[in-house]
């Protein structure tokens, strides 16, 4: 590059000679001279894209140009530390305030801020809004030394999202005291309501929005029906990552013990990780798998934000997410290094109602609900999907596969978007799939059946029963063998069956209720009874041979 060209050019000279890297990736490049030139931006773009440098070059471009600091508002401690050195290493003079830092320690960075020496200052939310601190910005801000607010993780001001944190409400103050100072927000995950929510809260009704492919073509998803959760986790840790670090995520901390104890006892290296182990076992077992190889982690959500680890070569799911927004970011923690890695996810008809009922019984009002439900709705249609489960993940986030991201290959194809992305199990074996509108139309009836004689609720397995036409107990205790519906639908297999309840519950025709899971019609079962709605439904695999050590029935 011509001297001249470096003049011209001052992001690219410091992307050069500070950061030491040849290009910018992506959308940084317009982001960071977007926000040098004191424009307002939100920017969406997945884990590991390069966030950090769209606040990080700008930072340092309008400290030189005598702006003053940037501060960066971040949730995570250890993020902090890692930033501030790797800054030190490159010679950009940058600070953290938090918790971790003595009295002395906090005055010497609070005399640097304010002497003009930070490029960048990193801090809590929850510090930045104190008296104190807030006082500090004013006088910067007077002397025209505050040079920009990046707000990281910005969907933690989002009760909608998934990470929601109180103090991040508060960083609207931001707005309303320094309304000249530019503020950038940035995430790696939000769906439109999140983002529409991130924006109001925020007060960047102005910025100009960067969103960038959400898409990681190194992560191949794969969403199988849960048969026996613990023998097929065991399975695919053994034909596909043997020696390889991963996460297995559960729901509950006693699912995460037996989980990991049962790997070990297997001959799987395994830690348990969750809210409920004191401090010092977390960190140890945390330590741990940040240092090893091949260790698995056994854990609830409490894992995993801020865990930078590059070479997770999988992230399982035993128990389903709570919604997309949640699987993406969980699913995402795997290779970050731009190798190939697996988010394998087992799923069954428990899951749904364990789901629902979690929201139904949970404190948060209607209108949280029914959004929750909603949510939920949109990932059960992702697992129940026949069609490439990468083409529904970027469309939930508003983008069309194929034609957003950078696909070096896509010259030839012109702009047409590709509708399979042959890096998902659906697109690699595409299932075979069913017309089972005939099949849902006979379990609604039989749901209604029951209804009428007697009034009284069955859950699946008694339904599925009946609608098979075996007389088990319960089928003569209620005279079942006598309804209308009785056995018609003997040809389906049960597997087949419990496909169709599950997706006649994920798409709202038919819900559950009560501590047992009845099963009970919804209004939008008509739809379906008067055959308005075609149900087309991926044949499930064949239950995998087990040995002898079948389940008692
Ligand atoms: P995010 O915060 O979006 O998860 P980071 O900012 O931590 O991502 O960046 C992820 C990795 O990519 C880091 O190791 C970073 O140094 C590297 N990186 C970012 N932008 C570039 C670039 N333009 N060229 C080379 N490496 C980059
Ligand atoms: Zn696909």
């Amino acid at each position: 590059m011509s001297p001249a060209t470096v003049e011209a050019d001052p992001a690219q000279q410091v992307l050069n000679a500070v950061f030491g890297y040849p290009a910018f990736r992506g959308r940084q490049r317009d982001i960071v001279e977007h926000v040098a030139a004191g424009g307002a931006a939100l920017v969406l773009m997945p884990t590991g894209g390069g966030k950090s440098l769209c606040y990080q070059v700008p930072a340092i471009l309008r400290h030189r140009a005598g702006q003053g600091v940037t501060v960066v508002v971040s949730p995570l401690i250890a993020l902090m530390h890692d930033q501030v050195g790797a800054l030190d290493e490159v010679g950009v003079p940058s600070a953290f305030l938090n918790s971790t830092l003595d009295g002395d320690e906090t005055r010497r960075v609070e005399r640097d801020l304010l002497a003009g020496r930070l490029v960048l200052l990193y801090a809590a939310p929850e510090r930045i809004l104190t008296p104190r601190f807030l006082a500090m910005l004013e006088s910067l801000a007077e002397r025209g030394q505050l040079a920009l607010f990046a707000i990281d993780e910005a969907h933690c001001v989002s009760q909608w999202g998934h990470d929601f944190r109180e103090e991040y409400l508060g960083l609207s103050a931001l707005h309303e005291r320094f309304p000249q100072v530019p503020r950038m927000a940035l995430t790696a995950t939000a769906d439109d309501h999140t983002r529409e929510d991130i924006v109001s809260r925020l007060r960047l009704e102005q910025a100009e929005r960067f969103v960038s492919s959400f898409d990681r073509p190194n992560i191949r998803y794969t969403i199988v029906e849960k048969d026996e959760p613990k023998r097929q986790l065991l399975r695919f840790l053994r034909d596909e990552h043997e020696g390889d670090a991963g996460i297995v995520y559960c729901q509950s901390r006693k699912k995460v013990e037996d989980t990991a104890s049962w790997l070990s006892a297997e001959g799987i290296p395994a830690l348990p990780y969750h809210a409920g182990l004191d401090a010092d076992t977390r960190r140890r077992h945390q330590d741990r798998f940040l240092r090893e190889d091949a260790l698995v982690m056994v854990a609830t959500i409490a894992f995993g934000m801020g865990i930078d680890k590059p070479d997770v070569r999988f992230v399982a799911h035993l128990d389903l997410p709570k919604n997309i927004e949640a699987y993406y970011q969980e699913t995402g923690r795997a290779g970050r290094d731009g190798l190939p890695a697996d988010a394998w996810m087992a799923y069954g008809l428990a899951d749904v109602v364990n789901q629902r009922r979690m929201i139904d019984d949970g404190e948060a009002d209607e209108d949280f609900k029914r959004l929750q439900r909603a949510k939920l709705d949109a990932l059960l249609a992702l697992a129940e999907a026949h069609d490439c489960r990468r083409v529904r993940l970027l469309g939930y986030f508003g983008e069309c596969y194929g034609d957003g991201g950078e696909h070096e290959d896509d010259d030839a194809a012109g702009a047409v978007p590709r509708l399979r992305c042959g890096n998902c199990d659906n697109c690699l074996a595409p299932p075979a799939t069913w017309d089972a509108t005939e099949a849902a139309r006979k379990a609604l009836s039989c749901v209604y059946r029951f209804r009428q004689q007697g009034g009284k609720r069955f859950g699946a397995g008694h339904l599925i029963d009946v609608l098979r036409g075996k007389v088990t107990e319960k089928v003569a205790q209620y005279g079942h063998e006598t309804l209308s519906t009785f056995g018609i639908g003997a040809e389906v297999p049960e597997s087949q069956w419990r496909s169709v309840l599950r997706q006649l519950i994920a798409l709202g025709h038919l819900r559950t209720e009560g501590e047992f899971n009845t099963l009970e019609l919804t209004a939008g079962a008509r739809e379906v009874l008067r055959g308005e709605v075609q149900l087309l439904l991926r044949v499930p695999a064949e239950a995998p041979r087990r040995g002898r050590s079948t389940r008692t029935r």
